[in-house]
């Protein structure tokens, strides 16, 4: 949830439970004046939400809270790659791309963001895989195992790698050169001088290579140096991107390569340069750090049954941002790992698509699933979602955000939304009837315009925000996955789960206006 000075810290409120509640079961009787009435799902319904866990919801928090996020502030490397795991995960649940031209991502300017640069730490990177589709990498640390040339120009590109003894090193006539479109290991015992760096770049580019890791001994970086140089110092940009790796950095890459380095050295002795098969190297250069202005949604699309109703949708959100090292008082320290805010929503978020793409469970409307990025600057994402995705807002027949629900009693959940929206209070309602959840709307109205679902509210749809509540890490580097309950993000999961079915299936609601509110 993004940071209001206004705000006021809400105490978490104790509340007694109904006695004699258990789990288990999926029928409850809610009293409604005398008569009892009972609350029943299908069978199939029932399964897809039981498909909610929280081994899995825990999978999500953690991957998204680790420290290699860097707190996933928009823009930087931890926020890019989390946004690629939300879209390997709807590609690999068989969801459609919902972006403009099939593309899986909106692009948007954040407002005021011009010109404003990530940490380097964050815009340089050197990682190794076995292969493209490895889920896991090694990544080296920027400025202990690696750095980029002072001269080498920004980079951002992934590939294979050749062994290059030394510069000049012919390759065998027959076949193809190993060093075009790959980048060129060069193993260095000293300095190289800038006369003989300039001429194995250009030869080396020549060949077709991509770039130069420079390796070993003569790889280190210089007593004192200043990296990015200062204006001052900077000469001539070599031509190609020049990364040196050393430390413990090389043996990270003879050893995913499957051999020391004497072997390749000995057999490219013989040999020539040769293709070293892996690792594979994902590499990125940016001098000045990344450009932090470019925001990212990811959206899928889930399409409904109904002929008539299939082209109206229910959006189903959560940000995936949070504010990488930045504390509530705009200073920079510790990494905020936002385990709570809002990776728990993003879980959330994930597990409802699986819900509906495992069971094959189709509504009669579609669903649209958005991780939104730049909530945390200032709800960016899910502005630029109702300003300009492509879809008509006339067609949004309901929205559902979920932001920080991991925190507080585990059966209770605080829900905001405006009370004139009648059918989809009911439905909430009757959602957590079934599931034995309490609801606690106390405090939430002034919360409405502090997450995502405020831009959809303005723009007269139905909307419902999910939220656990406040605790004394909000924002801070103790958000961390271990003070998560994951019993509450599975409840909180379910019962959005819910909500989005009955949603999607309601008739009752008359056909929305399009208008301001
Ligand atoms: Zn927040």
């Amino acid at each position: 949830m993004v940071f209001s000075d206004f705000s006021i810290r809400l105490t978490a409120l104790f509340l007694v439970l109904a006695c004699g509640l258990t789990t288990g079961s999926l029928q409850a009787q809610r009293v409604l004046g005398e008569r009892p009435v009972k609350e029943r799902i299908e069978r199939d319904v029932k399964h897809a939400m039981q498909s909610v866990t929280t081994r899995e919801c825990y999978d999500h928090i953690s991957w998204l809270a680790d420290d290699l996020r860097e707190g996933r502030l928009s823009g930087t490397s931890g926020a890019l790659d989390s946004a690629d795991y939300i879209q390997k995960e709807f590609k690999n649940l068989g969801l459609l791309p919902g972006g403009v031209d099939g593309d899986w991502y909106q692009s948007f300017i954040i407002p005021g963001r011009t010109g404003a640069r990530g940490p380097l730490s964050s815009g340089n990177r050197l990682r190794f895989k076995v292969s493209e589709n490895a889920t896991r990498s090694v990544q080296l640390s920027f400025s202990e195992e690696f750095l980029p040339h002072p001269f080498s120009p920004d980079a951002d590109l992934e590939a294979e790698c050749s062994f290059l003894l030394f510069s000049g090193q012919p390759a065998d006539q027959v076949t193809r050169d190993p060093l075009a479109g790959r980048l060129a290991v060069m193993p260095v015992d000293s300095v190289m001088n800038d006369a003989d760096l300039r001429e194995a770049c250009k030869e080396v580019q020549a060949r077709g290579g991509l770039g130069i890791l420079l390796i070993g001994e003569g790889a280190s970086p210089l007593d004192n140096e200043e990296w990015p140089p200062s204006t001052g110092q900077a000469g001539e940009s070599l031509p190609i991107p020049v990364v040196r790796v050393f430390g413990s950095g090389p043996l990270k890459l003879w050893k995913i390569s499957g051999r020391p380095e004497r072997s390749w050295k000995f057999q490219s002795d013989a040999d020539g340069p040769l293709l070293m098969g892996r690792p594979l190297v994902d590499l990125e250069v940016r001098r000045q750090g990344r450009d932090l202005s470019q925001g990212r949604n990811v959206i899928a699309k889930f399409l409904g049954s109904d002929p008539s109703l299939r082209s109206e949708y229910i959006v189903i959100g959560a940000h995936y941002d949070h504010v990488g090292r930045t504390g509530m008082d705009g200073s920079q320290g510790e990494i905020h790992n936002g385990a709570d805010d809002n990776a728990t929503g993003v879980a959330a978020l994930l597990e409802i698509a699986e819900a509906y793409s495992l069971a094959r469970l189709r509504p009669k409307r579609s669903l649209i699933f958005i991780a939104f990025d730049a909530e945390e600057l200032g709800l960016h994402g899910s502005g630029a979602f109702v300003a300009s995705s492509g879809f008509d807002p006339s067609t949004l027949h309901g929205m559902i955000n979920l932001d920080m629900i991991g925190r507080n009693d585990v059966k209770t959940v605080k829900v905001g939304r405006r009370t004139s929206d009648q059918v989809l209070g009911s439905i909430i309602e009757k959602s957590a009837s079934i599931l034995k959840l309490n609801i606690d709307e106390e405090g939430m109205e002034p919360l409405l315009g502090r997450s995502d679902q405020a831009p959809f509210l303005r723009a007269g749809i139905p909307s419902v925000f999910f939220f656990g509540g406040f605790h004394d890490d909000y924002h801070k580097p103790t958000d961390d996955i271990e003070l998560v309950k994951v019993e509450k993000v599975c409840n909180v999961t379910r019962l959005a789960f819910l909500t989005s079915w009955f949603l999607a299936n309601d008739t009752e609601s008359q056909p929305r206006e399009a208008s301001g509110q």
